[in-house]
C-alpha cells in the first residue's frame, strides 16, 4: 500500500428529515492496488469508470478506503454504527495491529462521548466494525459504549465465534464476549424495527448474518450499507467479488437487490468504506448503476 492511512478532520454530517448522520473517520487510505482487495480486477478496469476519479480512484486506477463510524441522531438517540478497528487489537494485518489511532479525538470533535451513545449497532462482527466496543482497563478488555444496548444477529454471532475457533486473531474474544460479560448485549432479528424509523435489513454474502441500516424520517430515507458493497466501483460492477466476502455469489445477489432497493427509493447511501465522500445517491445511468456523491 503506497500509504499509511490518514484520517479526514473535518467533519462530515448529513441530514435525514429531522435526523442526522456524523461520520467519525478512523483511518483513509490511498492509493492501493485494487487486486488487494478486489482478487483479479486491475487498475486498468477502474480506469473505464472515470467518474470514479478523485473521490475514489486515483488517476492511475488504485482505490481508496475509508475506516469509518457514523452515529445517528435521531429522537433523542445516538445510534452509533460499526465502530471501526480500535486500537491495540492483535490483528493479522499488519496496518490494523496494535493501532494507536486518534479516533476518540475525532469523536470528541464531533461533539460525542462514549457514555451519550444509547445503541451500538454492528452491520458485521469483521475486525473493523467492532474495535472500539471494547477497550483496556487495567489489562482487560472491557466495553467502551457502557451506556448502550449492543445488539447482535444470532447468526452473525454464531459465525464470529467459528472464525475465532480456528483463526489467528480472536476479534469474538476481544470485542464482543466482553460486551456479552457485561450484560449490554442484545440479540435482535435480522429484520429487526429498531424503533424511530430505524430499521435492520438483511444483506447477507459478505458474512451469514449481514445486516444493513435504514432509516426513515419525514418521508426521507437513508441506508448504512456496511460490507455488502466496499467501494463505488461495485455499483457499476456489482460482480466484483471483495476478497472478504464469505459467499461471494450470495453477495452479489445481495448487491443488486440493495442497489434496486436504493435506487428505487432514492435513500441516501452512506457507504461504509467509502473515502472523502462517503454519501450518495445510487442513480440508475444506461443498464448499470452509479454512485453519485452529495
Ligand atoms: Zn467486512
Ligand atoms: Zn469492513
Amino acid at each position: 500500500m503506497a500509504d499509511r492511512g490518514t484520517a479526514a478532520t473535518t467533519v462530515q454530517r448529513w441530514s435525514v428529515g429531522d435526523a442526522t448522520i456524523t461520520s467519525v473517520v478512523e483511518a483513509e487510505t490511498h492509493h492501493i492496488p485494487p487486486e488487494f482487495f478486489f482478487p483479479g480486477v486491475t487498475a486498468a478496469d477502474l480506469q473505464r469508470q472515470p467518474w470514479l476519479v478523485p473521490d475514489y480512484v486515483d488517476a492511475d486506477g488504485n482505490i481508496g478506503l475509508r475506516v469509518q463510524a457514523v452515529v445517528i441522531e435521531v429522537a433523542g438517540r445516538r445510534v452509533l454504527v460499526d465502530p471501526c478497528v480500535g486500537n491495540g487489537k492483535t490483528r493479522q494485518l499488519p496496518f490494523w495491529n496494535d493501532m494507536t489511532w486518534p479516533f476518540l479525538e475525532h469523536f470528541a470533535d464531533a461533539g460525542f462521548t462514549p457514555e451519550s451513545i444509547d445503541t451500538v449497532v454492528h452491520t458485521h462482527l469483521h475486525a473493523d466494525h467492532v474495535g472500539w466496543a471494547t477497550h483496556r482497563v487495567d489489562g482487560e478488555w472491557a466495553p467502551m459504549f457502557t451506556q448502550a444496548r449492543h445488539l447482535y444477529t444470532e447468526r452473525e454471532l454464531a459465525y464470529s465465534r467459528e472464525v475465532a475457533a480456528q483463526g489467528a486473531e480472536d476479534v469474538y474474544g476481544d470485542s464482543v464476549a466482553p460486551v456479552l460479560a457485561a450484560g449490554l448485549a442484545d440479540i435482535v432479528a435480522e429484520d429487526a424495527d429498531l424503533g424511530d424509523g430505524l430499521r435492520l435489513e438483511p444483506s447477507t454474502g459478505h458474512t451469514p448474518g449481514h445486516v444493513s441500516l435504514w432509516l426513515e424520517r419525514d418521508g426521507e430515507q437513508a441506508l448504512i450499507t456496511g460490507d455488502f458493497l466496499h467501494h463505488p466501483a461495485q455499483c457499476t460492477e456489482p460482480e466484483w467479488a471483495e476478497v472478504g466476502d464469505h459467499d461471494p455469489d450470495q453477495a452479489r445477489a445481495t448487491r443488486r437487490r440493495m442497489f434496486e432497493a436504493a435506487a428505487t427509493s432514492g435513500a441516501l447511501v452512506v457507504g461504509t468504506h467509502f473515502t472523502t465522500n462517503p454519501a450518495g445517491r445510487i442513480v440508475t445511468s444506461g443498464d448499470v448503476w452509479r454512485f453519485e456523491p452529495v
